[in-house]
């Protein structure tokens, strides 16, 4: 099965990976949009679930590996796996092998922020059931904000932030803390949001004048390309709303290549705007 598909930016080479999907309840995914009208976009299960792929992207640079928002990882209870209908295949391990490569071969990873089905990918099991780091020669990179509210999960957030999946990495050193919008390493940059998290950062890619963001949980699927379609997972849709509408035009401006976290038909792509609606034109399935 062919998995991993790959286009050229400037210099740089993208890839847009997989690790598996789960369902999130449609109400959730939605927030205020009525089922009466989100049932129409897409299938929903008998328990009014929806899929979301997970898809990280891997920029290879020439000289760096850095790999944005791994995925979910499969660490998770017999009981979270049902509710969220958990489907590990094809994982990042089997993504990255499609392409000759192996977790080793990864030296950064970024993560728009810490939520599971973002970085939970970051450690796995080891065969004595400890948990270790998956990309053990990597620098994890987080925003300092996101880091501290991450380790102090809330009554809201403690069912999407899990320390297992971050807290041994800075065990193990090798996780780096930063504050604000900064490059990474040349061509590859942080912009802070807010919106989905208080911290959230959106992650760009640049090289010879040409752009590719990974939009994180500003818009995550075509099916949300609408101002107000927020979930009801965002703890600032307000915030989201408001940083959507900036960058859709900055994204149309600047011809920016943008990456979509859960679409399962669309995982980059154009944003248009026709007069009256924002338009996803399709560049990688
Ligand atoms: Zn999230």
């Amino acid at each position: 099965m062919e998995i991993v598909k790959n286009l050229k930016l400037g210099d740089f080479e993208l890839f847009f990976l997989r690790d598996g999907s789960f369902w999130l309840d449609g109400g959730g995914y939605f927030g205020i949009v009525p089922k009466v009208i989100w049932q129409k976009l897409l299938y929903v299960d008998e328990l009014n679930r929806v899929k979301l792929n997970i898809n990280p992207m891997l920029v290879k640079t020439g000289k760096h590996n850095v790999l944005i928002d791994p995925g979910m990882g499969n660490k998770y209870s017999d009981k979270l796996k049902k509710v969220f209908r958990m489907e590990y295949q094809p994982s990042i391990e089997q993504s990255l092998a499609e392409i000759g490569m192996n977790p080793d071969d990864i030296d950064i990873v970024v993560a728009t922020h810490l939520h599971f089905d973002h970085v939970g990918a970051c450690t796995r099991y080891d065969s004595s059931g400890k948990v270790v780091p998956t990309f053990r020669n990597a620098i994890h990179y987080t925003q300092k904000g996101e880091w501290e509210n991450a380790i102090h999960p809330n009554e809201r957030t403690k069912g999407t932030y899990f320390l297992e999946n971050y807290v041994p990495l800075m065990e193990a050193g090798l996780v780096k803390i930063v504050e604000g919008n900064v490059e990474i390493v040349p061509g590859v940059s942080v912009e802070v949001t807010g919106g989905h998290t208080e911290h959230h950062q959106i992650i760009f890619a640049k090289s010879e004048e040409e752009i590719a963001v990974y939009f994180g949980g500003i818009v995550s699927a075509v099916t949300h390309l609408k101002i107000p379609y927020t979930m009801g997972f965002d703890l600032y849709p307000v915030e989201v709303m408001e940083k959507r509408k900036e960058l859709y035009q900055r994204a149309i401006e600047g011809k920016w290549l943008v990456c979509l976290e859960h679409d399962p038909k669309n995982r980059a792509g154009y944003f248009e705007f026709d007069g009256k609606n924002y338009q996803f034109n399709k560049k990688v399935g």
